[in-house]
């Protein structure tokens, strides 16, 4: 799927989140979205995912527009830092539970969770509460699950954050190899340039509700533009 966001602002009463911001994310492809606490990361996956609407401007997936169109009808997997797994089911009962409120029949719920813990390597947690796991093995949960949407985008939002260092890049690689062998596009949202460099095609970089510099990672990472972005490069 091909997602363009074209002229996006958001306003929260006297707060603009987002000011003009355009990116587009190419088939299959890797975006990251990367820029300090507060610059408005959070708000524009928001947006993409339909739980917000933009103030101004248009999201285009395939050429459509779908300011919109309902987030359960958008096809997105949604990957977030502090998604609260519901503590007294089981790790399946919490794969299943999005697809039984969209009336998923049962037997292709079945389907659906198996297949995507299979693909993650939970399979053995599926009886498992949430608290009787470890916090990779959780962000394993969390990804299966936005899996069993079949979704042809991934947002995820600082989802490794968490972890500990070797796990967050264990959970980054991951999440790169499944996009490469399942095919959905993924926008990554994150503050940590090296973290991100490795994997990602584009880095957007916002600053106070705005682009500042957009382009290819490699470029970035040797010509950067923007004092802010050299500043993160000097951190590396
Ligand atoms: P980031 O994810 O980059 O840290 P956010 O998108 O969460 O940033 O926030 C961008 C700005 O918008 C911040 O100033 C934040 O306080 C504000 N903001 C985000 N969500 C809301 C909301 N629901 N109501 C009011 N202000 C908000
Ligand atoms: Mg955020």
């Amino acid at each position: 799927m091909v997602i363009i966001l074209k002229d996006i602002t958001k306003k929260f009463r006297n707060t603009t989140a987002v000011k003009g911001l355009s990116v587009e994310i190419r088939e299959g492809e890797l975006v990251c979205l990367l820029g300090p606490s507060g610059c408005g990361k959070s708000t524009t996956l928001s947006m993409i995912a339909g739980l917000e609407p933009p103030t101004k401007g248009d999201i285009f997936f395939d050429g459509k527009r779908v300011n919109q169109v309902e987030a359960e009808d958008r096809d997105i997997g949604m990957v977030f830092q502090n998604y609260a797994l519901y503590p007294h089911m089981t790790v399946y009962d919490n794969m299943a539970f999005g697809l039984k409120l969209r009336k998923t029949p049962k037997d292709e719920i079945k389907r659906r969770v198996e297949e995507a813990a299979r693909i993650l390597d939970i399979a053995h947690l599926l009886d498992r509460k949430p608290k009787a796991l470890s916090g990779g093995q959780r962000q394993r949960v969390l990804i299966a699950m936005a899996l069993t949407r079949d979704p042809k985008l991934i947002i995820a939002d600082e989802p490794t954050t968490a972890l500990d260092v070797t796990v967050q890049k264990q959970v980054i690689a991951l999440l790169n190899e499944l996009r490469e062998k399942l095919g959905f596009a993924m926008i990554f949202v994150s503050h940590d340039l090296a973290l991100v460099a490795e994997v990602a095609h584009h880095i957007t970089v916002m600053y106070a509700g705005q682009v500042i510099e957009q382009a290819p990672t490699r470029e970035l990472l040797t010509h950067p533009t923007h004092e802010y972005t050299r500043g993160l490069l000097g951190a590396v």
